[in-house]
């Protein structure tokens, strides 16, 4: 693969940036419309011209399919107190400290008496000295400690590293759970940042997952996870492996429609 040329495609109002990318290997021209944009696949010696006044009998087509991911996917994350944010299919509101001096402190919280901690709700991490993430209830507290210029960034890296780690937690435990259910061993489960997938199987059978499931309600991450575990014995997508999947998970195929439903929205 070589380098990418980048194209503007206009329809009604609208002005669509995409990438090129030629292959050798290419007969036809592909487009994709996914989480990373619009892009262009071409054969290496087609003329631009000629790509682009293809894409262009594509516009509309084009169009929708990008408002329709754009819709799904939200507005931009802007990383300030306020925002919403999702854990486990939960709604939690984003509260930012940057004052250095006062992290959130470990055990008690300030919530009265009825604030039981539920299952995953008071997770504590502290990755470096002076930054920190505490879910409690529905107010996910962020300890930032740079100064509001660069804060953006440092809260999603924050943030990320915090999902990160509760992916690892979570899909751990109920990838043990399907194993124990299932009389198999426990596979090597790793945690990704993938940029278009959920999860995926190796022939070693090691089963990677991206960490932006344990955003999704638990019986939506749960289908991602029998999902990759039924590809241990099938490695493909035959009958054989629904079939397989089918008889582990027999609604499946709700959970997977939500997750076609809910996944978009899950990039920031
Ligand atoms: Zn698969």
């Amino acid at each position: 693969m070589s380098g990418s040329e980048k194209a503007t495609l206009y329809y009604q109002n609208q002005a669509i940036r995409y990438t090129i990318r030629r292959s050798t290997r290419r007969r036809t021209v592909g487009i994709t419309i996914d989480v990373q944009g619009v892009r262009v696949a071409a054969p290496k010696r087609m003329p631009l011209e000629q790509v682009v006044a293809l894409v262009n009998t594509k516009a509309r087509w084009i169009a929708e399919k990008y408002a329709d991911f754009k819709r799904r996917s939200g507005p931009r994350k802007r990383f300030v107190s306020g925002e919403e944010f999702l854990y486990l299919g939960r709604r939690v509101s984003l509260q930012i400290q940057s004052d250095p001096g006062a992290r959130p402190k470990r055990g008690r919280t300030q919530l009265g008496p009825s604030a039981q901690p539920e299952l995953f709700d008071f997770d504590f991490s502290r990755t470096r000295p002076k930054a920190a993430v505490a879910l409690k209830g529905k107010v996910l507290h962020v300890q930032a400690n740079a100064s509001s210029m660069q804060s953006t960034k440092e809260v999603r890296e924050i943030l990320e590293r915090w999902y990160r780690a509760r992916a690892e937690e979570v899909i751990v435990r109920r990838v043990q759970h399907y194993a124990d259910q299932l009389g198999w061993p426990m596979p090597k489960v790793l945690i990704r940042n993938q940029k278009k997938r959920w999860g995926s199987c190796n022939a070693k059978g090691e089963l990677r997952f991206n960490w932006r499931l344990v955003m999704l309600p638990l019986p939506v991450l749960d289908y991602v996870v029998v999902h990759e575990m039924a590809h241990l014995k099938v490695l493909n997508h035959s009958p054989r492996f629904w079939a397989l999947v089918e008889q582990i998970m027999p609604n499946y195929k709700a959970r997977h429609q939500a997750l076609h439903e809910l996944g978009m929205g899950l990039y920031w």
